[in-house]
């Protein structure tokens, strides 16, 4: 029977997670000061100091993202969220939608514009390559879309797409360009402006050091003033930027309670990115790479994305011969109490995926990763010298 002032099952005891060193491909680690930051009070919504924050917030997140991109917001939601966000608010039903797929994230924007009643034109391209421009050209041409959907760095290969010039080629057919930054932003440069981009989103958890909440999206005033310009509402009642922008950007109307403690997080994990700068940031990761491939390569260890095109922030590797996906990645965690991913997709028990995101872009992750590879390998019959991985690192710093 129920009893009201007790609990009849055994309490369970006080929240102890295990330690453990975040380098799969998301969550990373929060930096401490996140943390630290999400523990002071909270405030209103609506109260004036915190409306000051969330001002300070977008200032910082149109840094990051190199826009002056008026409507720049991080959406009360993990980064799926931020790509929902996008899709449903630039695309209507029937309106034509190019896609280029080359990895699993690709294929989840292909669920995602499907479900908005798109007519859909999908490029296939490898897994762990970049695309060909002049492909994309000619079916941006043949087909003159409203949108062109791509992933910037497709975190289920490893593989970083040339997005640059992808812009420009769009606005020649009017055409507008969302780009998936879930795994880029803050780890490798996103040029919102220069590169012409109309809409991206990204996440808390991966390059900025915060846990998982929220994603970033930022629209450009092209995109924004085809979503005043729609004939439909917005299909998401919660994910509809018409009314979002004005809690955010207008008369501070209400549209549902911000995640107050995740904004004083990406508040802190912006502040630590600018502190550091950008460039900094990005300069430090791929030394981190270049180390841990280095590492990875001694290890007798090799990428699943093309050379020139593999993601400094994701190693995505190939798992050896005769060496088991599960056993091998349970034996890091709990041997070692270090968690990487698994493969996704095509990739699903072909590949490690190793993030060196935020917080964790730091030397102790590389060596630590590289020494328990190392053992982890070994115990399971590789044939790997003693101390190569993390010999072979120390020489490449
Ligand atoms: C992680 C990831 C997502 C999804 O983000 P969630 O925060 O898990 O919702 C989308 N795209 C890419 C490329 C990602 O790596």
């Amino acid at each position: 029977t129920f009893h009201p002032f007790r609990c009849l099952m055994p309490l369970p005891g006080q929240l102890t997670p295990p330690t453990r060193l975040l380098l799969g491909p998301g969550p990373s680690d929060a930096h401490p000061r996140v943390l630290a930051a999400m523990t002071t009070p909270l405030l209103g919504h609506l109260d004036p100091a915190f409306l000051e924050i969330m001002s300070e917030t977008q200032d910082m997140l149109r840094q990051v993202f190199q826009t002056k991109n008026a409507l720049t917001i991080p959406m009360s939601a993990t980064g799926m969220a931020g790509m929902e966000t996008c899709f449903v608010n630039l695309v209507e039903p029937g309106d034509k939608v190019v896609l280029c797929v080359a990895g699993y994230f690709g294929t989840r924007m292909v669920d995602v514009a499907g479900r908005c009643g798109a007519e859909l034109t999908v490029l296939n391209g490898t897994w762990g390559e970049p695309f060909d421009l002049s492909l994309i050209r000619e079916t941006v041409q043949k087909v003159k879309p409203r949108v062109l959907g791509i992933v910037h760095a497709e975190t289920s290969t490893g593989c970083l797409q040339p997005i640059a010039e992808l812009g420009k080629l769009c606005h020649e057919f009017d055409t507008l360009l969302i780009t998936d930054t879930v795994t880029s932003l803050g780890c490798v440069p996103v040029k919102l402006d220069e590169w012409e981009i109309d809409a991206a989103f990204s996440c808390s958890q991966k390059g900025l050091s915060c846990p998982p909440g929220l994603s970033p999206v930022s629209l450009s005033e092209r995109a924004v003033s085809k979503v005043k310009a729609r004939k439909s509402k917005v299909q998401s009642w919660y994910l509809d930027l018409t009314s979002i922008m004005s809690y955010w950007g207008g008369d501070r109307a209400y549209h549902h309670t911000a995640p107050i403690s995740m904004i004083y997080a990406i508040r802190e994990g912006l502040r630590l990115a600018l502190e550091e700068g950008v460039e900094n940031r990005i300069a430090r990761r791929v030394e981190k790479h270049l180390a841990r491939q280095a590492g990875s390569l001694a290890l007798g260890l090799s990428y699943t994305a093309k050379e020139g095109h593999q993601l400094p922030q994701l190693n995505a590797i190939r798992i050896p011969d005769g060496i088991d996906d599960v056993a091998g990645r349970k034996k890091l965690l709990t041997d070692f109490g270090i968690e990487v991913g698994g493969g996704l997709g095509d990739f699903k028990g072909k590949a490690w995926r190793i993030g060196l995101m935020g917080y964790n872009s730091r030397p102790n992750c590389v060596f630590q990763v590289l020494a328990a590879l190392e053992t982890v390998l070994r115990s399971m019959g590789a044939k790997i010298e003693p101390g190569k991985g993390v010999a072979a690192a120390e020489q490449a710093y």
